[in-house]
């Protein structure tokens, strides 16, 4: 077995991850070592969209909505339900602008606003209606990274060469890039979201000499007088042992690619997880044996999905966050049925897949389909396919509702009941059963008119089409409790002396809800940011 010897050690290599690295060798941790299990870097984190959400954080203060600690803790409180710990999240609404200051301060991964993006319960009392919560990072030249330009985790639906804010997200669709501004980024290789948040991270861990390794699985904790001491790691080549002085950083994402797991914790059907293959649950086996307590262990982030195909052929899960909104498109239960709002938050949407029905025993949403028109394909398209040529086969059609409903085991009379209330209803621009189009969220993903109309249509047009919407998930979000350092709790409440975790690998702050654009990688930063630095400052040199 092959031992080295480390400042601090940090598992995974996603946003928390990074953060926790950047923020021990920023705040005195010597040497700082980042082990991931998959052969690239970046994990979910650089698939994303790459927004983070951060209440109070200092781009507010310049605008004429300022934000404050009392309104984001209310906001917060109103989306618990009782699952959202008040001292964590007071640590979380006070870290998040001082995390966000420091990196700018000193590291390449500066953020700003994403224009108008409101909170995505905006109604709650506290919520923001008219956003600057919401950050995200410049375009980042990835040429800077040298050789690891090509060794980051790629998405399979996010743009690379675009930053939300020239989307209808952000400051909408008047900013949306040429196509030959496009191939300009694209040889510039200057890139946006996930991928410019994780790239400026990565760069800023390469600046200040942190070591990175891939394909290094962390297998197991080591400790010695009640305290962690390192990590064993299954290289592919062996095993290698590594001390850790200052401390372990679990951060190596949920456990949502790990099935028994998710059939042991999860509140509900989770079929489909939209984040890297290489979250299996390792940290929180970690931390179980180094007897943490664990929470919010039912949770996900949540997200509707349908399958559909990559270039390669093999089915993928495509978050329909974006096309569900749309005009002319509902959903419906194999009744035919409406069930929820479907323009409502995507996390929030998990509910509507877990109502199970006491009498019939069954799920009475599952399947649920996507239902739209022709001219929805043409005006919005869905995962990349806008009605030009052939039907793909991911996708049913029909000239009639009945043939399209028979085509999908759902009952017809119902679908075409559904249909028709639906279009007398939308004729008024309301809808009174579930109140789609009258939350600013809902405008907010719509067409980009951001009135009701940008949600609510008619579907009128034949061909109508249809596509199964799965409960999917971005991410797990229980596992270890901690305290607002990112220390790792252990069944009594107390520290465990060298053990820290950021990002999905804990019990997230966030208890059940999703605050708003970057409700995951926001705490992710915090927390890792908390914890490096707290790593660094146990050191014995510091
Ligand atoms: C398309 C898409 C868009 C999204 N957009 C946003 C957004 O804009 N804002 C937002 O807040 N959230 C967004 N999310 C969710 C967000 O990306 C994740 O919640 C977040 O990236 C989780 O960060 P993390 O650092 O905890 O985990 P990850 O980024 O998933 O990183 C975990 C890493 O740990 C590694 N690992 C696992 N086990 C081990 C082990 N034993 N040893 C070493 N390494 C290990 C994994 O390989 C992985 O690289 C999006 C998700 C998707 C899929």
């Amino acid at each position: 077995m092959k031992h080295d010897v480390f400042d601090v050690v940090v598992l995974g290599s996603g946003a928390a991850a990074l953060a926790a690295a950047v923020s021990a060798r920023g705040h005195g941790a010597a040497r700082v070592g980042v082990f991931e299990k998959a052969d690239v870097v970046g994990g979910t984190s650089a698939m994303s969209g790459g927004m983070i959400w951060i209440p109070c954080n200092h781009h507010m203060a310049a605008t004429a909505h300022p934000d404050s600690r009392a309104e984001a803790l209310r906001y917060l409180d109103s989306l618990s339900h009782g699952m959202i710990l008040p001292e964590l999240a007071e640590a979380y609404v006070d870290t998040g602008p001082e995390m966000v200051t420091w990196f700018e301060d000193n590291t390449p991964v500066i953020f700003e606003i994403v224009e108008d993006f409101p909170d995505y319960h905006p109604e709650q009392p506290g919520g923001s209606t008219v956003g600057g919560r919401s950050l995200e990072c410049p375009l980042f030249a990835f040429g800077e990274l040298g050789d690891w330009a090509e060794r980051v985790s790629q998405s399979r639906q996010m743009s690379r060469h675009v930053v939300m804010n020239e989307t209808t997200l952000g400051r909408g669709a008047t900013t949306t890039p040429a196509a030959d501004v496009l191939a300009e980024r694209e040889a510039a290789d200057l890139r946006g979201c996930g991928q410019a948040l994780v790239g400026r991270l990565l760069k800023a861990c390469l600046d200040r000499g942190v070591e990175i390794h891939t394909g290094h699985r962390a297998t197991n904790l080591t400790a010695a007088d009640g305290r962690i001491t390192g990590v064993e790691f299954d290289t592919g080549a062996g095993t290698l042992e590594v001390a850790a002085r200052g401390g372990v950083v679990l951060a190596t994402g949920g456990f949502e690619w790990n099935p028994e797991m998710v059939r042991d914790f999860i509140r509900g059907p989770l079929e489909r997880p939209a984040s890297i293959e290489t979250n299996t649950g390792d940290g929180l086996k970690m931390a179980m044996r180094a007897g943490a307590s664990i929470g919010n262990m039912q949770e996900a982030w949540w997200v509707p999905t349908i399958d559909v195909p990559n270039d390669a052929g093999e089915t993928f899960a495509w978050m329909v966050n974006r096309e569900r909104v749309q005009p002319r498109t509902i959903m419906v239960n194999r009744r035919g049925k409406r069930f929820a709002n479907e323009a409502s938050n995507y996390n929030a949407f998990g509910a509507a897949f877990h109502q199970l029905d006491p009498g019939t025993f069954e799920y009475v949403n599952l399947p649920a389909w996507m239902v739209f028109d022709q001219p929805y394909l043409t005006r919005s398209g869905l995962a990349r396919y806008r009605g030009e040529g052939p039907v793909p086969d991911w996708m049913v059609s029909a000239d009639s509702l009945a043939e399209l409903a028979d085509l999908c085991d759902i009952d017809g009379g119902g679908l075409e009941e559904t249909v028709e209330r639906w279009n007398a209803q939308v004729a008024d621009l309301d809808d009174p059963d579930f109140g789609r189009g009258r939350s600013i969220n809902d405008t907010h993903w719509g067409d980009g008119s951001r009135t009701a109309a940008a949600t609510l249509g008619p579907i009128d047009t034949p061909p109508y089409f249809a596509v199964q919407v799965r409960p999917g998930a971005l991410g797990t979000k229980g596992g270890p409790r901690t305290n607002g350092r990112g220390q790792v709790l252990d069944l009594d409440g107390e520290e465990i002396d060298g053990l820290y975790a950021a990002g999905n690998v804990m019990a997230s702050v966030m208890g059940m809800a999703y605050g708003g654009a970057g409700g995951t990688l926001g705490p992710a930063m915090v927390f890792g940011f908390a914890a490096g630095r707290h790593a660094a400052q146990q050191l014995p040199s510091v």
